[in-house]
């Protein structure tokens, strides 16, 4: 693997690696000292074009679990802010020696012109609206441990389809395993295009029962010109996993969110009160998977 751009691109062998080596980088967390020496002398450079909580958090904790030495670039306090572009930037950043750059943006394919322009290794944190690789690696990897399997899954995603990055991997991804994904909400919100790429759109009420997990996404306001829902009142009641709407979802169900949520919106709170509510198994599972990815990219290099 050369870089991790998306997931489109990635092998089911090599997705199979990703989560089977942060089995192991999990039971490491699990321990009271919860540090490896495996990147020792390797510098991962954090580029966070946009906002970010657990995407950024959780790679630096990954990088430092593993002993490298992470260094953050944010564009408000930069260059940038005086005209210098993107590429000469990383130009001037890779001439310190960076062995992998993790980059978030807002522009799609960001991390892809990177890739073209430096020998370190990319790792796309999420590109605007596109896709968010290690984050669907990570639900791959809270599914798996949670129901046991990755195969023939009923995955149904509801929410801002349009907008998110979420979705797109997660679509990719679960059809490498031949699972059904099942895409719900405001028809502004779920292009009918997604059904060429494999997804069935369907009614939240009718599939809610049916599923082996349902994982809502926020509705992603920074990149909505105009309006796309008639309100938030609404929204809840047609779209959002509510008390009334949990009491028909089966115990085994796995009820997911990548974060951040909106509560009282694509959720209610009550939605914590289940076992199998795993959206913080979900943030804990990202440091050991990002973990791995940067064992698989930086440590296993020739
Ligand atoms: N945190 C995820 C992302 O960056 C989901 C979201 O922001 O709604 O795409």
């Amino acid at each position: 693997m050369r870089h991790l751009l998306d997931i489109e691109s990635t092998s089911v062998e090599d997705i199979l690696k990703i989560l089977d080596t942060a089995e192991i980088f999990l039971k490491v967390l699990d321990q009271p000292s919860k540090k490896l020496p495996t990147l020792k002398g390797k510098t991962v450079l954090l580029m966070f074009l946009e906002p970010s909580t657990r995407t950024q958090i959780s790679f630096e904790m990954a990088a430092k679990r593993l002993s490298a030495d992470t260094v953050s670039f944010s564009p408000s306090r930069s260059s940038m802010q005086k005209g210098e572009t993107l590429l000469d930037t990383l130009l001037n950043l890779q001439a310190m020696e960076i062995d992998a750059i993790v980059v978030r943006a807002t522009s799609p394919g960001t991390p892809h012109f990177l890739a073209k322009h430096t020998n370190a290794k990319v790792i796309n944190a999420g590109d605007g609206a596109h896709e968010h690789p290690t984050q669907a690696l990570l639900d791959a990897f809270t599914v798996r441990k949670h129901l046991g399997r990755l195969e023939g899954l009923k995955i149904l995603i509801v929410g801002d389809i349009l907008h998110s990055r979420v979705a797109r991997s997660n679509l990719f991804l679960w059809r490498k395993f031949n699972c059904e994904v099942y895409f719900s909400g405001p028809p502004t919100l779920v292009p009918k295009e997604f059904e060429k790429l494999g997804a069935k759109i369907v009614e939240l009420d009718e599939y809610i029962d049916k599923v082996d997990v349902i994982m809502a996404l926020r509705l992603q306001r920074e990149r909505m010109e105009g309006s796309f829902i008639p309100s938030q009142r609404e929204y809840r009641m047609f779209w959002g996993i509510t008390s009334e709407r949990l009491r028909r979802i089966p115990e085994s169900t796995l009820i997911m969110h990548p974060g951040p949520v909106n509560w009282g919106m694509e959720m209610d709170w009550e939605v914590n009160e289940r076992r199998n509510t795993v959206i913080l198994d979900q943030v804990r599972n990202g440091v050991a998977v990002r973990m791995s990815v940067l064992y698989h990219l930086l440590a296993r290099e020739k």
